[in-house]
């Protein structure tokens, strides 16, 4: 298997294709065995329950879900005889939450054999976590295109107060009926489109992560989620209308970036920077009253238009590896001081993740050195990597053409708060991104500053 060959697959040539060998040494495997996306797919689910000989379903939903396909689900399920226990949880908006997968145990029923989930982002990975607790079959009836996470194999949760990725259970096979998906919320359609865009810088940061780090890189993984990237650009415009087509394209790119994530066993192709925007966003909203948050897949397009921003100002500073810079920046760097203002922004979920640095000391002086020489070594391929981004405006451009938000002020934010927000996002995990290189190179504040406050 090669990147130019994965590239052509469609997406039941992939399923097909089950678990290969691949050039990077590694074995990949696309983590779902059934995707159908089809008119009146909900159809297939007696079929699907037969063959994995489950006789009683449960069916997990939110509110809004259930009433998009939840009537039509039970229906299928009656005309076919099976019986069922559904559980639908009384409070709008669902949050992933400890309680919301406690309460979703509570009220299991253990005489069922499988699991359905009818909803997509926060149902589906509550979902799957019941599936993993339980050990039990599950499918996804998507009612939006929403997220990637349909296949994943774990569930972006918030623990404690920190968005953090669990292992969960990949859905075994994936519904998307277009009778449901295309009569979704325009806003869930448009998010799926930005959960796609993330792409954009997640692919790139990988790249620069095996450059720097020494982080596995996949060619043939990449490859796949670039084709998801592109099939969902080309048929943005045509959402706006929803376009059966342009809406399978979306859902299909949806699924092969999930598959990617899962070729590479974590999420790294499908996310860096811009989801941590996101995930900033997510935690303030958990800790204070009243802070607004989004659906993930705009956050995460917001956060990739500022991801990319930044990452122009960068190249347009002309900047060089310039060590005196770097060491002064990284001495004048008060680690103290900076968890303060993690825990005064980001509130209690800032514990968990400077509780992260205790264990992977990215800011130890001595282990800055050493990156940066790396990065030294390696400047004119990191430019080249940085390089291929595409210029922010024409992702603006063609957000703007989908009615896309452009701005976090939708949410409250204005640029001060965009600004720190982009500081932190290096903190969220152990995963080399933009700002920690940005950081390495004692240019973080500049980049910020620069980016983010305004000329007045
Ligand atoms: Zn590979
Ligand atoms: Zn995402």
């Amino acid at each position: 298997m090669t990147a130019d060959e994965i590239k052509t697959m469609n997406l039941s040539d992939l399923i097909q294709l089950g678990e290969f060998s691949c050039s990077c040494g590694k074995k990949h495997s696309p983590g779902v065995a059934k995707v159908i996306i089809d008119k009146g797919a909900v159809k297939v689910l007696p079929a699907l329950l037969e063959e994995i000989g489950a006789k009683k379903p449960f069916l997990l939903s939110g509110h809004d879900t259930f009433a998009a396909a939840g009537e039509t689900v039970c229906s299928v399920l009656e005309a076919a005889g099976y019986s069922y226990t559904k559980y639908v949880f009384p409070v709008s908006p669902v949050r992933p939450t400890e309680y919301t997968v406690g309460s979703a145990l509570m009220h299991f029923d253990y005489s069922c054999d499988a699991i359905i989930g009818i909803g997509s982002g926060v149902i589906n990975d509550t979902a799957k976590m019941i599936a993993r607790a339980t050990g039990m079959k599950y499918i996804i009836v998507a009612t939006a295109p929403s997220m990637d996470g349909f296949v994943a194999g774990t569930s972006s949760m918030d623990r404690d107060g920190l968005k953090t990725s669990i292992y969960s259970k990949a859905a075994w096979a994936v519904v998307g009926d277009l009778d449901i998906l295309c009569n979704a919320p325009m806003h869930l359609l448009r998010a799926g489109v930005g959960d796609i865009l993330a792409k954009i810088t997640s692919l790139v940061e990988w790249q620069l992560a095996s450059v720097i780090v020494g982080e596995d890189y996949c060619e043939v993984t990449a490859a796949l989620v670039e084709r998801a990237l592109k099939q969902v650009m080309d048929q943005a415009e045509k959402l706006l209308e929803r376009d059966p087509d342009a809406v399978r394209a979306v859902m299909e790119g949806l699924v092969i970036a999930g598959i990617g994530m899962n070729y590479a066993g974590v999420s790294r192709p499908a996310s860096g920077m811009e989801h941590y925007f996101s995930h900033i966003w997510d935690m303030r909203s958990l800790a204070f009253e009243g802070v607004p948050f989004e659906q993930h897949g705009i956050q995460a397009g917001l956060g990739t238009l500022y991801t990319l921003m930044a990452y122009e100002t960068f190249q347009k500073g002309g900047y060089r590896p310039e060590w005196e810079r770097a060491r002064k920046f990284v001495e004048s760097f008060s680690l103290e001081d900076w968890n303060r203002k993690l825990l005064a922004f980001i509130g209690p979920g800032a514990e968990a993740m400077i509780e992260g640095e205790n264990r992977e000391h990215k800011y130890d002086v001595a282990k800055h050195k050493a990156r940066f020489g790396v990065i030294e070594k390696n400047w004119d391929r990191i430019v080249e990597i940085i390089r291929t981004l595409p210029p922010s405006g024409e992702i603006r451009a063609l957000m703007e053409s989908i009615g896309f938000p452009t701005s976090a002020s939708i949410i409250g934010y204005d640029d001060e708060q965009v600004k720190t927000t982009f500081t932190m996002t290096k903190d969220i995990r152990d995963k080399y991104v933009g700002t920690r290189l940005f950081w390495d190179l004692g240019i973080l504040d500049e980049i910020a500053d620069r980016t983010f406050t305004p000329k007045r």
